[in-house]
């Protein structure tokens, strides 16, 4: 069950999210600096009381998640192309994961129709007791009727405090049956759309990891990083950005030898196969015993 105190947590950081979103609407466009739209939607979610519960990720057009601008990232949003904004928020472990598409050329139209219809689905699908591979079906079922493929690879997964990904999926194709929703759980639903193949795949290193291991390894030095990033991250994503900021290029060598000793992982970036382009809208939701509440209702951001 979801206490009171707990449910005000999740929708606060809903809330931060949401407004995150709102002002990247705002601000995406052409010639936009990557780094400083990450670097201002991270302080945003910081000055409103939350933390980030991974780095900002904007990925664009047939990138389909995992990118965040790097330290010296020199890539700005490039004319006519589709622009996809993740963002997770947490506010004392409690996450809000949620994102939108922004389509700077009116050829995406569709996509992003059929991007918006797709969480829309997901979402009125959503009960507790269901089968979360109806949700699968039922997603893929809408957007193919509109010609296009959702990416089969990229799932919906169940949220726990101070864990992203905390073990069931909401699958974005049919599957075989993989667990219900029950009572009490948070969501974070996102089915991911493309008029490619319909699936993923790693497209070299990113610059988001998370500790997985935290057993010593008898290096003073990298022993104490491990205990930090605990202490700021436990197990959520952060970004090479944020270990630059405090421990500059040392903190970034330390990081590259706890990702050789496998205490931390390295998110590669996830490109679509065919190169199609992607759209992609994301909420959280929390299932209490008497109502959904939808913590971040993006679809409600986008007026025009
Ligand atoms: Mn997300
Ligand atoms: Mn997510």
């Amino acid at each position: 069950m979801v206490s009171e105190e707990e449910l005000e947590k999740w929708i606060a950081a809903g809330e931060v999210a949401r407004v995150v979103l709102e002002k990247s609407l705002d601000i995406v466009d052409e010639g936009l600096s990557l780094l400083d739209l990450a670097n201002k939607l991270e302080e945003t979610i910081k000055k409103m009381g939350g933390q980030p519960a991974f780095p900002v990720n904007i990925s664009i057009g047939s990138i389909a998640a995992h990118y965040s601008p790097s330290v010296n990232d020199q890539t700005t949003i490039p004319p006519k192309t589709l622009v996809k904004v993740d963002v997770g928020v947490h506010v004392n472990g409690y996450i809000a994961d949620a994102a939108i598409t922004v389509a700077l050329d009116p050829s995406y139209q569709l996509l992003v129709e059929v991007a918006k219809n797709a969480l829309k689905t997901a979402l009125s699908t959503f009960k507790p007791g269901i089968e979360l591979a109806e949700v699968g079906a039922r997603v893929e079922n809408i957007v193919k009727a509109h010609g296009l493929k959702p990416i089969a690879n990229l799932s919906g997964h169940l949220l726990e405090r101070y864990n992203l990904h905390a073990g069931k999926h909401v699958p974005n194709v049919r599957t075989e049956p993989c667990g219900k929703a029950i009572t009490g759980e948070a969501y974070a639903v996102e089915p991911f759309v493309t008029d490619g193949k319909g699936y993923v795949v790693e497209a070299g290193s990113g610059t988001i990891y998370r500790l997985t291991n935290v057993k010593k390894i008898n290096g003073a030095e990298l022993d104490q990083l491990i205990k930090e990033l605990w202490k700021n991250y436990r197990n959520l994503p952060f970004s090479e950005r944020w270990i630059y900021h405090v421990y500059g290029n040392t903190g970034l060598l330390k990081l590259e030898k706890l990702v050789h000793l496998r205490r931390v992982y390295r998110y590669p970036i996830l490109i679509e196969v065919g190169r199609g382009f992607v759209a992609q809208f994301e909420d959280t939701i929390i299932l209490l015993s008497n109502k959904i509440v939808n913590t971040t209702r993006v679809l409600e951001l986008l007026k025009s």
